[in-house]
């Protein structure tokens, strides 16, 4: 496939599936609010709250927040909202069937429009509007109707545990990077950062939920793609869940500084998976096959060799040749057989794939965008299941 071709149709699938979860309100991540702080003034929907000096319904909470970041609890587009004798500088997300609305802040973080997900830094709080001091209110609608937020907060932790385990974009895991880093041990600085945050992307796009392709010693899973020997050699107490973005990092980074100590920054964050394979395009010494398990290198510039070595490869992790056709003059041949041991690999990915697999097999030569797009929201359909989703390693 010409290589303008898909990348095109990459992105169409990445803005796909970001506008499934928009239309479904998202994952939701409670856990973005803290709530621990204690409320200043509570949920009254339907009148003044007892005890307070006001007269109106005060349909959201107010927290202590003194010009602190706030961060989004839901996927979902954020508008930019001016409201002089109200809320002041605002901000309201909008997704699904859900508005919640950020009041009084000093700042806002994101532009009108801006596509934003648990997790994402909105704005930091403050003192614009009708307030009396520095504190966030945060209010929530469901079809147009306020709702309890506390209640909603708390029934929606995030799926599979917290707030670290919903996608969003990969710079919004740095919290949980810094966080990671101390407990792990490492420097908490922005080089360490930015070079795990790059790892994130290369592993996961920022999928916590992500699985990769198995291999002898199980399936690579979660933000950084920790096998579950790693994982559960690495782990910490109270952090044993893989498909929580934290407990991930913090195996993960584990067992980056037992294997590469010092040199951890040579490794990590260099456009490479790092115990997984992966593609390096950088003159560098490699460990290789280590604890003399098989790995193969594949030279990327050499065409017929690299396409011998890839069979290779399928036969021995026991790939069914029989099933896939390669002609090796045909550019398509290895995106496609990559696609297809991806089906085979990844259960939870089968919908997704086979979309993007139909859309490859039937392309008619020569294809420009517009028509790549038709041909795509054609056979895309509605069926395709979020829960499903699952990005994996780096094929799409
Ligand atoms: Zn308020």
């Amino acid at each position: 496939m010409a290589k303008g071709a898909y990348s095109i149709l990459k992105k169409k699938l990445v803005d796909k599936v970001q506008s499934w979860f928009d239309e479904s309100g998202g994952d939701g991540a409670g856990g973005w609010i803290d709530l621990s702080r204690g409320i200043n003034t509570p949920y009254s929907p339907n009148g003044p709250p007892p005890g307070y000096a006001f007269n109106w319904p005060h349909p959201g909470i107010d927290l202590p927040y003194i010009y602190e970041p706030v961060y989004s609890t839901i996927s979902g587009t954020a508008h930019t909202k001016e409201m002089p004798g109200g809320f002041g500088h605002y901000i309201q997300v909008h997704g699904g069937d859900l508005d919640v609305i950020y009041g009084h802040l000093s700042k806002w973080l994101v532009h009108e429009g801006q596509r934003v997900h648990p997790g994402t830094k909105l704005g930091i709080s403050g003192n614009t509007g009708a307030s009396t001091g520095p504190y966030l209110h945060y209010e929530m609608h469901q079809n147009g109707r306020p709702i309890n937020p506390i209640k909603w907060l708390k029934a929606h932790p995030g799926k599979k545990g917290g707030k670290s385990s919903a996608p969003r974009e990969v710079s919004a895991w740095r919290p949980e990077v810094m966080q990671a880093l101390r407990l792990a041990g490492l420097p908490a600085n922005s080089a360490y950062a930015n070079a795990w945050l790059r790892q994130i992307n290369t592993e996961s796009s920022g999928n916590p939920s992500a699985t990769g392709p198995g291999s002898s010693e199980g399936t690579p899973r979660g933000l950084v793609q920790v096998k579950p020997g790693t994982f559960n050699a690495y782990k910490l107490p109270g952090h044993g869940n893989v498909l929580n973005g934290l407990d991930n990092l913090i195996a993960g980074m584990r067992y980056a500084k037992a294997r590469y100590g010092g040199r951890m920054l040579s490794t990590i964050g260099v456009g490479g998976p790092y115990a997984n394979g992966g593609m390096v395009t950088k003159h560098q010494i490699a460990e290789i096959g280590e604890g003399n398990k098989p790995e193969m290198v594949v030279p990327l510039t050499r065409r017929n060799r690299a396409i011998q070595l890839i069979e290779q490869a399928m036969s021995y992790v026991g790939m069914n040749k029989g099933k896939t056709e390669v002609t090796v003059n045909n550019d398509n041949s290895t995106i496609e057989r990559l696609l297809q041991q991806n089906i085979s690999l990844n259960a939870q990915n089968n919908n997704l794939t086979q979309t993007l697999i139909n859309v490859v097999q039937n392309l008619p030569v020569g294809i420009d965008g517009d028509s790549l797009n038709k041909h795509f929201n054609k056979k895309n359909g509605n069926s395709i299941s979020l829960e499903a989703y699952s990005k994996g390693g780096s094929i799409v």
